[in-house]
């Protein structure tokens, strides 16, 4: 089979370091020819609308024997200004990393920086008035749910919230709480998704101004979940403004999604990185972590022990 490849583990080639070698490298783990490591760069905290503390993630983490990973909270970076202790056993398995929204059009794009350093300006500068905005959103949310006859107020949320960034799934636990939807999905489909009655947008932030900071900071930036909103349809644009990898391996993934992401990455130069969009314990994924072919992550893994924030 063709080994799809970013362009960074290419150069890599050319340098004459041989892929094995570099893999070897950075995983700090001997490889046979078929390995598959097993990683997971896209795991949330109670910092934003995980339902695990980043204690109790570290030590789920720690469980699944991850060979490397990225706590990517939605526009914060919280777990890597205070909760650091909790992950220090595992610093060099783990790389720095967030998941910012963004919305181009009617239409929801999340874009995933890693390797950022915690305190870069040009990331400040677009998530620094992230909590505040949020939190208005969520009250924009609360009056729609209101009016549309459904009795709930910001203490619900608030209960569900914690000291972490409101998100969606906290209105849609509140509403399942009062017994307005049976279930999370059951809350997004009739109120808090596009299209309907209560939806807000989350940001203002376009995907190509995330793509920047997170650029310019000296991460990484990763097109998250491409299946989810058709963003795959954007690709070309996102790569014009810089995007460097896409999220081809996920347990949401069908093996055709799968397949059709490696041959668009290594078509228009993206590395592939691999999440689970972990926000809880579920029965179809108990734990974090995806087996990825060793080669795929080689551009990936390449790009993030160059950035800032390797935490290596
Ligand atoms: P927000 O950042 O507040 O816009 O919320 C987005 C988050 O809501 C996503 O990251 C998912 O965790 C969750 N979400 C979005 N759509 C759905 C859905 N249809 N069913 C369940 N969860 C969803
Ligand atoms: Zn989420
Ligand atoms: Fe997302
Ligand atoms: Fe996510």
């Amino acid at each position: 089979m063709p080994i799809a490849l970013g362009s960074a583990a290419r150069q890599d080639a050319v340098a004459g370091q041989s892929l094995k070698t570099a893999l070897e490298g950075s995983l700090a783990i001997p490889l046979d020819d078929t390995a598959l490591v097993n990683v997971d760069f896209h795991l949330h905290t109670t910092e934003s609308d995980g339902k695990l503390s980043p204690a109790e993630l570290a030590r789920a983490v720690a469980a699944a024997g991850l060979d490397r990973f990225a706590v990517a909270d939605h526009d914060t970076l919280a777990v890597y200004e205070r909760h650091t202790a909790a992950f220090a056993s595992m610093r060099a398995r783990m790389v720095t990393g967030v998941e910012v929204s963004t919305n181009t059009g009617e239409r929801e794009v999340h874009i995933l920086g890693y390797g950022v350093p915690p305190d870069a300006p040009s990331l400040h500068e677009i998530l620094c008035d992230r909590t505040a905005v949020r939190r208005g959103r969520a009250e924009r949310i609360v009056e729609l749910l209101r009016k549309a006859g459904v009795p709930i107020t910001m203490d619900d949320v608030g209960r569900q919230a914690g000291n972490g960034m409101i998100g969606r799934p906290h209105i849609a636990r509140a509403l399942v709480d009062v017994k307005a939807a049976r279930d999370i999905s059951d809350a997004f489909d009739r109120y808090l998704g596009s299209g309907c009655a209560a939806y807000v947008p989350s940001s203002a932030t376009t995907p190509a101004q995330a793509i920047r900071a997170i650029n310019d900071s000296g991460g990484v930036s990763v097109l998250a979940h491409p299946t989810r909103n058709n963003a795959e349809e954007l690709l070309d644009d996102l790569v014009r403004a810089g995007l460097m990898g896409i999220e081809a391996y996920s347990p949401s993934h069908t093996e055709h999604d799968t397949e059709r992401l490696r041959i668009l990455a290594r078509k228009v130069g993206l590395v592939m990185s691999a999440g689970t969009d972990f926000h809880a314990p579920t029965e179809a994924n108990p734990r974090p972590g995806v087996d990825v072919p060793a080669e795929d992550l080689a551009g990936f893994l390449k790009l993030i022990d160059a950035a800032p924030s390797r935490q290596r």
